[in-house]
């Protein structure tokens, strides 16, 4: 029985790595699967999902009009595929969830999801708030913050690396300028608005 897997973190917790590892064990076997990732992300070029320790695969791009059953569909009476694979999921809408938990149900072919939970403000995302709802396995996968409790919180840096919780949602680009803090580091760094609760004094080079 096929199940719809949410794989969730804050960021920089290795999502991509760990999507491109489970497509690869699936390859290995001789299995078929399809790699999606957010149109939204051109970190590193349009249809790719590539993690930061260097591993890459193509895929095919999504954004909140791609009909994503179709789509599987099609390419499944094409060649049988055995394993979808979701990067960015957060970005999925409401129907796009549906659509892949319909994957699931009535295709049987498994489909795993991998995203940011919350924002930088710490609100969820659209798709992973009906991944939250509806997958039937929800896997945290867990990175720390400096002072080595887990980090689930994503605090987002101005140009002069102070943090700050207003403004658009979107969380994409560069690294540098999103941090993954525990919950009461991310507190204490949106009150004070700098980081000096995390680092000290001395900010890491
Ligand atoms: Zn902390």
């Amino acid at each position: 029985m096929a199940q719809l897997y949410f794989y969730y973190s804050a960021m920089n917790a290795g999502k991509s790595t760990a999507l491109l590892q489970s497509s690869y064990n699936y390859q290995e076997r001789g299995m078929r699967t399809l790699v999606y990732t957010a149109e939204i992300d051109d970190r590193f070029g349009a249809g790719k999902v590539s993690s930061r320790i260097g591993l890459s695969s193509p895929a095919a791009l999504f954004n909140a009009q791609t009909r994503l059953d179709e789509e599987i569909a099609a390419e499944h009476a094409r060649q049988p595929v055995h394993c979808v694979l979701v990067d960015e999921c957060q970005f999925l809408t409401r129907d796009q969830v549906k659509a892949l938990s319909d994957v699931v149900d009535n295709m049987d072919i498994p489909v795993l999801c991998y995203g940011l939970r919350t924002d930088f403000r710490g609100e969820l995302f659209g798709g992973s708030q009906y991944l939250l709802a509806w997958a039937d396995k929800l896997v945290e996968l867990k990175t720390v913050c400096h002072c080595g409790r887990k980090a689930g919180m994503v605090l987002r840096l101005d140009a002069e690396g102070r943090p700050f919780s207003e403004g658009e949602q979107v969380v994409i680009g560069g690294n540098e300028r999103y941090i993954s803090v525990c919950r009461k580091h991310y507190k204490q760094a949106i009150e004070q608005g700098s980081l000096a609760a995390i680092y000290g004094q001395h900010k890491p080079a």
